[in-house]
């Protein structure tokens, strides 16, 4: 086992602060990494928080990790010491159900392993990515294109393969009109692979304050929804809407905004429950779905994606020690779109 230094959460209403914890010795698939920057996303303040309940304490957050190979074991094939990499959401699944054997671990029959604020298979607790190094089994390592910055590709992990599994599955692409809600973390980076989708993208912020950067960042079209006439002038409008807000929202207005037997997929995971009206489904075959993160396969071919189109996460750099007022933050919307801990400040 080896010391590490580390950030966690120890109480959902205190702010985080150091903490120490062990990585395992490297096994023989394992890949250590000596992490270099991990995203801050919003699912960190929900689950530090205990907004969703269930949270383990003392919790060391962050799931987009990235790093060096600072060793390998003795059986690992896919990774050699230096090589750039990251970690995403999990770390472990069953390898054996139907879903991980389709390469759609997140959904694993047995329960996905998240890499922090949950149990490995031998009961150990997960600690994530605020902290300077991370030991996973190479399936669960990704390899980040060569061409990228290691600092901007980071947010990938999550809030890019977030965004990328639900846009392919449902079909983004030439000729279709898709509604991003929410310019965030997740919703920028939803803006640039819609974009290099070749979609029609639009963003639906609830004020008027990024109109400017969801152009720039690649949308077509973009309407604050503090006007509630957009309701009724985007009506039928949209193949696809990609709902990323953290906060519970009025669904049905949002549902009506799709054309005939399209899909509108909830991202984000707001503490309380939405309110639907089967009106609002029924109208137009309209149909309500959801979305989690993606399989280890499809985070791959996210990168890939992402490196041959020139695409990473608009960053702001943090240390470690400014990551309570980071929090505090991203709930004002204040972050344009994603904090990122250098590694070195921890
Ligand atoms: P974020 O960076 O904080 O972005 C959330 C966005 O929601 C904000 O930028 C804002 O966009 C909008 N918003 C915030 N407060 C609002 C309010 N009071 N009224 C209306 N809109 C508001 O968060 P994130 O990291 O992108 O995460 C978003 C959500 O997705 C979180 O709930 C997170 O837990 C969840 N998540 C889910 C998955 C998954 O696999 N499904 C993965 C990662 C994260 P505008 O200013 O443009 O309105
Ligand atoms: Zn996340
Ligand atoms: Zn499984």
């Amino acid at each position: 086992m080896t010391d590490v230094k580390a950030y966690a959460a120890f109480d959902p209403k205190k702010p985080l602060g150091p903490f120490k914890i062990s990585r395992r010795d490297t096994n023989s698939k394992d890949v250590s990494i000596e992490i270099k920057y991990c995203g801050v996303c919003h699912s960190d303040i929900h689950q530090a928080r205990d907004e969703w309940g269930g949270a383990i304490f003392p919790m060391v957050p962050g799931h987009e990790i990235v790093g060096l190979v600072s060793s390998v074991g003795s059986k690992v094939t896919k990774f050699k010491k230096g090589d750039k990499v990251g970690v995403g959401c999990l770390v472990n699944s069953c390898r054996d159900c139907s879903a991980c054997r389709e390469g759609l671990e997140q959904f694993c029959e047995k329960g996905m392993v998240g890499t922090y604020n949950s149990r490995d298979k031998d009961g150990t607790v997960t600690y994530g990515g605020y902290s300077t190094q991370i030991t996973v089994n190479e399936d669960f390592v990704l390899r980040i294109p060569q061409s990228m910055p290691l600092d901007g590709a980071a947010p990938l992990l999550c809030a890019g393969i977030t965004t990328y599994s639900p846009l392919k599955h449902w079909g983004a692409g030439p000729g279709k009109k898709v509604a991003i809600v929410g310019l965030g973390g997740l919703g920028h980076m939803g803006v640039k692979i819609a974009h290099a989708l070749g979609a029609h993208v639009t963003v639906l912020s609830h004020s008027s304050k990024k109109q400017e950067d969801a152009k720039r960042l690649g949308a077509d079209e973009f309407y604050s929804t503090a006007d509630e006439a957009v309701f009724t002038t985007l009506g039928n409008t949209f193949d696809l809407i990609i709902n990323t807000v953290s906060v519970k929202l009025d669904l049905n207005k949002y549902l009506g905004l799709l054309k005939r037997d399209s899909h509108m997929v909830l991202l984000g995971v707001p503490e309380s429950p939405p309110e639907l009206s089967a009106g609002s489904l029924i109208h137009n075959r309209r149909s309500l779905a959801g979305s989690l993160i993606g399989g280890l396969p499809e985070t791959q071919e996210m990168l890939d994606f992402c490196g041959n189109h020139g695409i990473t996460s608009d960053i702001e750099t943090i240390r470690m020690d400014q990551i309570n007022e980071a929090f505090d933050r991203m709930i004002k919307g204040d972050v344009r779109y994603r904090f990122v801990i250098d590694a070195k400040t921890i």
